[in-house]
């Protein structure tokens, strides 16, 4: 492509809504042949709102709301998040916490009531080896359905189980079929278990799913796409995101993300739309085919 092209690319991206840094990008994004899609945030909202709540044994609902979501307050995290907000709408009371520790893909620990509490996924309730009885049964099943469940252990005894779920963006279906029809692989990549994972990639279309990624290897991840040979596009909006958008040969940033993923990034897509992608790609083969 001519530096007149490329500056006419650049042009186009930017009346449609997506900011290329460089020309370099735009000649790069011609010879992806896979996408890396985020799940939360990019392919959906990001905004996960409370579903379920479901006690076991001699725990009452109120009680598992009222300890998960007390847990959870010194959580920044878009989960907790949506189980406060879901508490304050039933007019839970807040406890205090002590002893506050997040894990990173794991969930939050701390002492609520004088009573040790572990509140997060199936690796954090394995790693501190609670026994799971019945809980597992209901996770598998709202997993199946798409949301994300969380374990909520009392003093070493699992107590319940609290769900979320978060919508898929209305257009990212047909964006994942046109690059599929544009001979594009595309892959999600998520910190959130398989089964909720596979639910969400099914309804959008979504073929191949590495999920239970720790934030620390999303990165590595596209590293091994990369080394089987593929130019990869990955796309994403959350802090977790920007060590594999840095990673990729072309990294695409949500606009409506964080700014350090937009920092990481060659492209950002102002709209959240993953049509954005799509636009992109196709700006970036009539570049390269001098249309422009
Ligand atoms: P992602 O942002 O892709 O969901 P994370 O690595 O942040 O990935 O989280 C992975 C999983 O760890 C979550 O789906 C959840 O099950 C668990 N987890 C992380 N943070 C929390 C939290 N604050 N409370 C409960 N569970 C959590
Ligand atoms: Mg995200």
């Amino acid at each position: 492509a001519t530096p007149m092209s490329l500056t006419t690319g650049i042009g186009k991206g930017a009346e449609n809504g997506i900011l290329i840094r460089s020309g370099e990008a735009l000649q790069i994004a011609e010879r992806l042949n896979t996408i890396v899609l985020d799940k939360t945030g990019t392919i959906t909202e990001g905004k996960p709102s409370l579903t379920d709540v479901i006690p076991l044994g001699r725990f009452t609902e109120t009680e598992i709301l009222r300890i998960g979501a007390s847990i959870e307050q010194g959580s920044e995290h878009p989960l907790a998040g949506a189980i406060l907000d879901g508490a304050k709408d039933q007019g839970v009371t807040f406890v205090q916490v002590v002893g506050f520790n997040a894990i990173p893909g794991h969930g939050v620990e701390g002492v609520v009531e004088g009573k040790r509490v572990l509140f997060g996924n199936l690796k954090l309730m394995r790693k501190e080896g609670i026994p799971l009885a019945d809980l597992q049964t209901h996770a598998t099943r709202l997993a199946d359905e798409g949301k994300t469940p969380m374990y909520l252990a009392i003093d070493g005894e699992a107590a319940g189980i609290i769900a979320v779920a978060d919508t898929v963006k209305e257009d990212s279906a047909d964006a994942i079929t046109q690059l599929k029809k544009m001979g594009l692989e595309v892959v999600m990549l998520t910190g959130d278990n398989e089964r909720t994972a596979r639910a969400i990639a099914k309804q959008v279309g979504v073929d191949r799913v590495l999920a239970d990624v720790l934030p620390q290897d999303k990165a590595e991840n596209v590293r091994k796409l990369q080394a089987e040979g593929k130019k990869v596009a990955m796309v994403g909006d959350g802090i977790n995101d920007a060590p594999a958008l840095t990673q990729a040969d072309v990294g695409i940033a949500i606009g409506t993300g964080t700014d350090v993923a937009i920092e990481a990034s060659d492209i950002t897509l102002i709209k959240g739309s993953l049509k954005g992608v799509v636009s992109a790609i196709q700006i970036s083969r009539a570049t390269m085919r001098n249309v422009y």
